[in-house]
């Protein structure tokens, strides 16, 4: 057998050992703040096609990443487990919307957004990896809606794990606040941060910047920036590309974005050796991506809150690893890059760099008038009822559909999330499904506290400790 696929950092400057999956999986952020990337890029297993079921697809493709730590059995236990909570035996299904126009249902899942698919899967990973060392982890993480309920459901009553999520104060929606802080189990807890999203990660980054703590708590991270979130989430571009194109020819996607942590998978699925076409970049006004697209700068702006909050987003830190490939892999040039937008909000990304990205990559934009529109045309040609950010990327794929090449729209969350929206762009309002609907009543559980960095280490601490 090949030697494991090793993993080093975005800002690496080459003399550091690459680490194997375990070590990825349980670090999160690497120690120099860069985010960890697979040294080899492994090509597409042979063999999967429009009838493979979707946890054999996942065993397959899964396994040269986390080999050494993982082996083809454990990837199959857990991927069973992981998906049997899934509402549908397709557990990603796809669905026809009209000539070349494809829907990738990511939403059944138990908190109804995509981040289910594959935090389910990483949260076992976790925990089995964990046990295998006899270790104990606090997982802290940032979310802007969606990550912070799918870490939790993915986490809560798991052994050896403590789970602090932070989310930003009145700009989540109530459901999904609600999915977070009715959780009872012990080791799950809540904290609204009086700020933005970004604020939340920046303290989450600081946190793994504190090394005493990280040491001493056992730091660990499930959001976006975790690797073994991207490679799970390869899965379905393989799978709805075979189930659209059974002929293996080529597909574009439409990725409703803010982390860029979806959208990425794409591309890693493309290096793999998957025909894709065009990867849409699909942002809500928090357009950072599609402005660097358009001009070539990245260029921080204050965020504003959207119909679409779990895309508000001014600082898209899986960015990060593309830049690094586009970069010809060149850590010291990363780190430096990102150094100066962080000092000065803004940075010229260099030309070569620019021009592979382009290659890959198309930015589009959809301001809430716009995704009001698209929630309501969506219903009335195929009465469909998609949310917000949903709407945000099949607005960008029937702007980008060439006839001929599917184009499959990711749709992100489940429309009752996002009711007030939907409610307004169609005179109904969407429901939870039943084995959803009692975190209604449930009590909720968290804590409102400023932005500020000693609250959140005392915290971490105190539950770590
Ligand atoms: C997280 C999220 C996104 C954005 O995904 P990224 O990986 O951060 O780009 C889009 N839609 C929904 C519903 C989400 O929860």
């Amino acid at each position: 057998m090949a030697d494991p696929i090793g993993y080093i950092s975005t800002r690496s400057d080459g003399s550091d050992e690459p680490l194997g999956f375990g070590d990825v999986l349980l670090a999160g952020l690497a120690p120099d703040g860069g985010l960890y990337c697979p040294v080899e890029i492994p090509a597409l297993p042979d063999g999967i096609t429009a009838d493979t079921p979707y946890v054999e697809a996942a065993v397959a493709i899964l396994e040269p990443f986390t080999a050494g730590t993982f082996d083809a059995d454990d990837l199959a236990t857990m991927a069973a487990e992981a998906y049997r909570s899934f509402r549908h035996p397709d557990v990603c299904p796809v669905v026809e919307l009209g000539p070349d126009r494809h829907l990738l249902d990511l939403t059944r899942g138990p908190t109804l957004a995509f981040k289910d698919v594959a935090l389910q899967m990483v949260g076992r990973m976790l925990e089995r990896e964990l046990a295998r060392r006899g270790r104990r982890v606090t997982i802290v993480g940032a979310t802007s809606g969606d990550t912070g309920s799918a870490a939790i459901e993915s986490l809560a009553d798991k052994t050896g794990i403590e789970v602090l999520i932070l989310h930003p104060h009145e700009r989540v929606s109530e459901i999904q606040r609600r999915q977070m802080t009715t959780v009872a189990a012990p080791n799950i807890h809540n904290v609204a941060i009086r700020g933005t999203f970004d604020d939340c990660q920046d303290l989450v980054k600081a946190s793994f910047a504190d090394q005493g703590l990280r040491h001493d708590v056992g730091l660990a991270a499930v959001n976006s920036i975790n690797w073994a979130r991207v490679v799970c989430q390869i899965v379905y571009y393989v799978t709805s590309a075979r189930a659209v194109r059974p002929d293996g020819g080529p597909v574009s996607f439409s990725v409703p974005s803010g982390n860029f942590g979806n959208v990425l998978s794409g591309w890693y699925a493309k290096r793999m050796g998957l025909a894709v076409d065009k990867l849409i970049v699909a942002s809500n006004r928090n357009d950072v991506l599609t402005r660097y697209f358009e001009t070539g700068r990245l260029e921080t702006r204050a965020v504003e809150p959207s119909l679409s909050p779990s895309m508000d987003i001014q600082i898209s830190s899986n960015f990060e690893r593309a830049l690094w490939e586009a970069s010809g892999r060149d850590g010291r040039a990363v780190a430096e890059l990102l150094g100066e937008l962080r000092a000065s909000g803004s940075v010229e990304v260099p030309e070569a760099w620019r021009a592979r990205l382009d290659a890959d990559f198309v930015g589009a934009r959809l301001d809430d008038d716009g995704t009001i529109d698209t929630i309501a045309d969506t219903h009335a040609r195929s009465e469909r009822i998609v949310d917000p950010h949903t709407a945000v990327g099949l607005a960008a794929a029937e702007a980008l559909v060439e006839p001929g090449t599917p184009m499959v729209t990711l749709s992100t969350a489940d429309p009752a999330k996002f009711p007030d929206a939907v409610e307004r762009a169609i005179g109904i309002r969407p429901t939870l499904p039943p084995h959803a609907a009692e975190i209604l009543t449930r009590p909720e559980r968290y804590e409102v506290v400023d932005n500020d960095l000693g609250t959140i280490v005392e915290r971490l601490r105190a539950i770590g400790g």
